[in-house]
């Protein structure tokens, strides 16, 4: 019997508990399965009608790039305050607060005190 999953290289699919990426692999059955360190969860999918199932949302997310753009966009909206040196994400809520005052040349430091402004784009 062929194998109902080929080796295309690397494939995710989001742990059920933590909803991370995690890599979708093939037992040698041809079935597929994932595994979550952190979690301790093992996900098989063992017949067929789910194995088809499992597939179409794997395929979903693959076409879909949504991995790749989900740690772009993390990467991206990840800010770094110049004045104090904080961290911080861009949330909706930052973006609005800026847009709101029609400043959108950079997002402020979530610190109440320290009042930096960082700029998008040059996240480290
Ligand atoms: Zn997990
Ligand atoms: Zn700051």
């Amino acid at each position: 019997m062929k194998p109902l999953l080929a080796n295309r290289g690397l494939r995710l699919f989001p742990c059920c508990v933590c909803g991370e990426g995690r890599e979708v692999r093939t037992t040698k059955k041809g079935k597929p399965y994932l595994i979550c360190d952190p979690c301790g969860v093992q996900m098989f999918v063992r017949v067929e009608t789910g194995i088809r199932r499992f597939e179409q949302l794997v395929a979903d997310a693959d076409r879909n790039h949504i991995w790749k753009r989900l740690a772009d966009l993390e990467q991206r909206y990840q800010l770094q305050c110049p004045r104090c040196g904080k961290k911080f994400w861009l949330t909706t809520e930052l973006i609005k607060t800026s847009w709101m005052n029609g400043t959108l040349e950079g997002y402020r430091c979530p610190e109440a005190e320290c009042g930096g402004i960082a700029k998008p784009g040059k996240a480290a």
